[in-house]
C-alpha cells in the first residue's frame, strides 16, 4: 500500500500489473497514437483488451490477443459548466482529473484511496470510495464512448438502452475512448483520524459511525477488539466548528498516521482537521508522491449494509488466520446503484477490504476462509481484486447478467473482448 507504479513496460517480453502478481499473456503493448489507428487495430485483431493503469490484482485486464494501451492517444479533460459535466479520454487518471477540475472550480463526488488509477479502468470495475450517500465512481458516468469490435464508435448516454450495463463493463464490450462524468462545485474538506474504536461500539453504533461524515473509513488489523483507526472526511460546506475530539470511544489522533501501523504517513493526504480541497482529502494517498511498485495483494467483498455488524463479528472470529498474512483491512460504505455488474447493484453496501502481504500461496487459502465466513451474507467480490469464489456463485449474484450477456453479444458477437476472467465470471452461463 505504500508504493505505487505504473505497470512494468520496460521489458518487451514481460508486461505485469502494478503489484506484479499478474503477468499478462501479451508479449507487448500496442500503443495506437490516434483514434483512427485504434479503430483499425481493433477491427483487424481477433482478440483485444485494454490495459488501464494496471492497478487490478485479478486477471480482469488480461488479453489472449492484443493488449492495448491508450497512453499514446491524444488525452483531454473538457469541462462543461453549463451541463455540470466533464468529458475525459480513455487514459486520463483521477490525479490529473482532480487537479484540472479543482482549478476550474469543480469536483467529482468521490475518489478512491489512490488517485493514480485511470478513470476508464476504475469505472470498468466499479471502483469506489466511501460514504453512505456516495455511489461508486462509476455512478458519476453520464455517457460512454466505445470503439466496438468492428472498429465502430458507439456512444451511450444515461437512460439509453444498455447504458447501465456498459458502464461497469469489465472491458468486455469495447475500448472506452471517452467518458462524461457529472461534476459539482468544488468543495473544501477536512480529515481527522480517530484511534481505538472499541469493536463493541459498532454493535450499537455502526450506522452512526459510518454516517459521521461525508466519507468514513475504518481500519483494523483484526489483532485486537478495536478498530485501530477511523478516517473521517468531512465536507465543510458551511460553518463548521472544530473537529470532534472523540468518536464513540475513539480519540482524535495527535499526529498524522498511515493506515498500516508503523509505516510513515509521509505519502498520506493531510490529516489533523486541516481544511483543503476535495481532491487532496478524499483519497488516502497524495497525488503528488512518486509511486513505485506494490508490495501487497488486495481482496474486497461487499455485502448488504444491513448485515454489516453480523459480518464484522464473523470476520473478527477469523483473526488468528487473517492477521498473520494481513497488512491492514479497511471497512467502507457505498450507496446502491443501478449498474448491472456493479457489486452495489440495488444494495446499499459495506465493503470489507484486505491488504494482504505479497505471498499469493499463503494468502489465497485465507481469502477462501473469508469468503466462507461471509457466504451467509451473499458477498460480491471487487472485480479488480483477488477472490476464489466459484464462478457460478459470482454469476448467481448478478440478476442482470443475462442482460449484460445480451449486450456483449450485440457489441461483440465474436467475443473479441472476451478473456478468461470475463468468460468465467460474466459470460459463461453454463
Ligand atoms: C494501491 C491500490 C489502491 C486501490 N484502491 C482502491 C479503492 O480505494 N477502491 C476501489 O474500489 N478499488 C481500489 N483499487 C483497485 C483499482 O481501483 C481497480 O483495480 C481499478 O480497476 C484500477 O484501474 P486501472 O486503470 O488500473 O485498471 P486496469 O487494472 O488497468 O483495468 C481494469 C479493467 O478495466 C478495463 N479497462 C481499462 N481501461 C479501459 C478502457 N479504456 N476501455 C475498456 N476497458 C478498459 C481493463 O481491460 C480491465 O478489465 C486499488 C488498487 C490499488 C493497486
Amino acid at each position: 500500500m505504500v508504493s505505487v507504479s505504473t505497470p512494468d513496460r520496460r521489458s518487451p517480453s514481460t508486461i505485469e500489473n502494478w503489484a506484479r502478481n499478474v503477468t499478462f499473456s501479451a508479449g507487448h503493448l500496442d500503443r495506437p497514437s490516434s483514434l483512427e489507428e485504434l479503430r483499425g487495430l481493433v477491427a483487424r485483431s481477433d482478440k483485444a483488451r485494454v490495459l488501464g493503469s494496471g492497478h487490478s490484482f485479478s486477471d480482469v485486464a488480461d488479453s489472449p490477443g492484443a493488449l492495448i494501451s491508450l497512453d499514446g492517444l491524444p488525452s483531454s479533460v473538457e469541462i462543461d459548466g453549463a451541463s455540470a459535466s466533464v468529458r475525459v479520454t480513455g487514459s486520463v487518471r483521477y490525479a490529473e482529473l482532480g487537479r484540472r477540475l479543482h482549478e476550474a472550480g469543480y469536483a467529482v463526488h468521490n475518489l478512491a484511496s489512490l488517485p493514480h488509477i485511470s478513470v476508464a479502468g476504475s469505472c470498468a470495475t466499479a471502483t469506489h470510495g466511501s460514504g453512505v450517500g456516495n455511489g461508486s465512481l462509476a455512478t458519476a458516468v453520464s455517457a460512454i464512448e466505445m470503439v466496438t469490435a468492428d472498429g465502430d464508435l458507439v456512444s451511450l448516454a444515461r437512460g439509453d438502452e444498455g447504458f447501465a450495463g456498459a458502464v461497469v463493463g469489465l472491458g468486455a464490450l469495447g475500448v472506452v475512448v471517452g467518458l462524461t462524468l457529472d461534476v459539482e462545485p468544488a468543495f473544501t474538506m477536512r480529515q481527522q483520524v480517530y484511534e481505538g474504536l472499541p469493536l463493541e461500539a459498532l454493535d450499537e453504533h455502526f450506522g452512526d459511525v459510518v454516517s459521521a461524515a461525508y466519507s468514513v473509513s475504518l481500519f483494523t488489523g483484526w489483532r485486537s477488539p478495536h478498530i485501530e483507526q477511523v478516517w473521517v472526511k468531512e465536507r465543510l460546506d458551511g460553518d463548521a466548528g472544530p473537529a470532534a475530539t472523540s468518536l464513540f470511544g475513539a480519540t482524535a489522533a495527535g499526529g498524522p498516521l498511515h493506515p498500516v501501523p508503523g509505516v510513515s504517513p509521509v505519502h498520506c493526504t493531510e490529516q489533523l482537521g486541516v481544511p483543503g480541497p476535495w481532491f487532496e482529502r478524499l483519497p488516502h494517498f497524495r497525488p503528488d508522491f512518486t509511486p513505485s511498485s506494490g508490495e501487497e495483494l488486495q481482496s474486497e467483498f461487499m455485502v448488504a449494509r444491513t448485515h454489516a455488524v453480523e459480518a464484522l463479528r464473523a470476520l473478527a472470529e477469523l483473526q488468528e488466520h487473517v492477521a498473520p498474512v494481513l497488512q491492514i483491512s479497511e471497512i467502507r460504505t457505498i450507496a446502491a446503484d443501478e449498474l448491472w455488474l456493479s457489486p452495489f447493484y440495488r444494495r446499499d453496501s459495506v465493503a470489507f477490504h484486505f491488504t494482504w502481504v505479497k505471498d499469493t500461496a499463503a494468502v489465497l487459502p485465507v481469502v477462501g476462509l473469508v469468503e466462507r465466513c461471509l457466504a451467509p451474507f451473499g458477498p460480491r467480490p471487487h472485480w479488480g481484486k483477488l477472490f476464489t469464489l466459484p464462478p457460478e456463485t459470482v454469476r448467481a449474484s448478478y440478476e442482470r447478467l443475462p442482460d449484460f450477456q445480451a449486450l456483449a453479444r450485440r457489441y461483440d458477437p465474436s467475443g473479441k473482448f472476451t478473456n478468461a476472467f470475463v468468460a468465467r465470471y460474466a459470460l459463461d452461463a453454463g
